[in-house]
């Protein structure tokens, strides 16, 4: 699919996988699995995920709720629905555990469970009601990003990314109400899809460590929904950890250079920001673009995820190896670091 990659390095990886423990920080899990059971499927996560999660070594999975532009005027209901189809597609799964606090995730660690911890993409289905915030916190949400690419009543996205254009503009005045909410909550704030000016907002408020679950970088690729090199800095010093995107469009890759294309974001960003802020969050949604579209009656036939599946994750680690990143590196990319984001940010249980 790539650049070669020796058997070698392929050994190397499944090592460190087998070994240490991987995490994603953004896939559109429960979206996906409400279109699922929609269409009458059953066991969603087993059928679709489990298999490929074990053969990459993926212990944590951060799962987005995100309502879909087409969905937004019953946008609570839809998040609702979407966070009982995966509470319920899981509950008799042995081998899952949601992630809710600290304790939870340091117990999953011991064991060999998989953990998914879920979080808001878009905070749109709340409008200005922050109480809201609760009730998701009561569900077992455990972060969020005020937005997603569009605009709402929190603040601005990054909108029009692959025009390259933004629409400027900040946080309002209950966007910064949600984040010392969040804050108190103990939820993670994510700012993939914030726009310029409100992660400037961000930074200047934040007084716990946020994350961009799923951005790359904007020097090694022009898109709105990457990062600028002052922003992952700002984002490093404030303890935050960034989590790199495997959408073809977001990367800037082709067939041919994906891994290429993941590891140059990476490696720059790791420059920039210092080991230990860089982790994985690929944002995998050709198997979402294949329930929706099964769900219409439609074929899908695009690619736009830079791996296959999950079971490719150890790809990437492998590539970062033959390119010369020291093991103790890649071992924090590929799970360390996001692992202690978590452990840090989520309540103590
Ligand atoms: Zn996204």
């Amino acid at each position: 699919m790539d650049f070669q990659i020796t058997e070698y390095a392929i050994e190397e990886a499944m090592k460190l996988h087998r070994n240490n423990p991987a995490a994603d920080a953004h896939l559109d899990l429960a979206g996906e699995v409400l279109l699922r059971k929609q269409r009458g499927e059953k066991d969603i996560v087993k059928n679709y995920y489990l298999p490929y999660f074990r053969a990459g070594g993926i212990r944590l999975v951060v799962s987005s709720v995100y309502v879909e532009t087409g969905n937004l005027e019953h946008g609570w209901e839809n998040a609702l629905a979407q966070i009982g189809a995966l509470q319920e597609d899981v509950k008799g799964l042995a081998e899952v555990t949601l992630i809710k606090s600290r304790r939870d995730l340091e117990e999953l660690l011991e064991g060999d469970r998989i953990g998914i911890l879920l979080y808001m993409e878009g905070l749109d289905c709340i409008g200005e009601d922050l109480e809201k915030l609760t009730e998701l916190y009561n569900l077992g949400v455990r972060g969020a990003s005020l937005t997603w690419s569009r605009p709402n009543a929190l603040g601005t996205g990054c909108c029009k990314a692959l025009e390259h254009r933004q629409i400027s503009g900040g946080l309002s005045k209950t966007g910064v109400q949600a984040v010392k909410k969040l804050e108190q909550l103990s939820m993670f704030l994510d700012v993939s899809h914030l726009n310029d000016d409100g992660f400037e907002e961000v930074c200047r408020i934040a007084e716990r460590s946020f994350t961009a679950t799923h951005s790359g970088s904007r020097q090694v690729y022009d898109s709105y929904r990457n990062l600028t090199d002052e922003q992952v800095r700002a984002l490093a010093r404030q303890g935050g950890v960034m989590g790199m995107n495997g959408c073809k469009y977001i990367a800037g890759s082709q067939e041919g250079n994906h891994l290429e294309m993941l590891c140059r974001h990476i490696e720059y960003e790791i420059k920039l920001a210092g080991n230990g802020h860089v982790g994985y969050g690929f944002d995998l949604c050709d198997s979402y673009g294949r329930a929706r579209a099964a769900l219409k009656g439609e074929q899908y036939t695009d690619r736009d995820d830079c791996l296959l599946d999950h079971s490719q994750v150890p790809l990437v680690s492998a590539a970062l190896l033959q390119r010369g990143m020291a093991q103790e590196e890649v071992k924090e990319i590929m799970g360390g670091s996001f692992i202690r984001y978590f452990k840090d940010i989520l309540p103590g249980g």
